[in-house]
């Protein structure tokens, strides 16, 4: 399965560590985004790494 859709649901805490893993996918502004419009599927292990690593559980994906 490919990593088709990410997300960040409500009360990302601004840690930073989702782009410190894969800063090709998220980004911090005043919360953390996704960037939009690439394959998620070239980044699938960093992109569960990081919604593991999250501290609030927030990162969400759909395989
Ligand atoms: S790891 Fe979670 S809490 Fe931290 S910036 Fe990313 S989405 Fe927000």
């Amino acid at each position: 399965m490919a990593i088709t859709k990410v997300w960040i649901e409500e009360n990302c805490t601004s840690c930073g560590l989702c782009s410190d893993i894969c800063p090709e996918v998220f980004v911090m502004k005043d919360l953390a985004t996704v960037v939009q419009g690439i394959q998620y599927s070239d980044y699938e292990e960093k992109i569960k790494e990081a919604a593991e690593s999250c501290p609030v559980e927030v990162i969400r994906y759909i395989e």
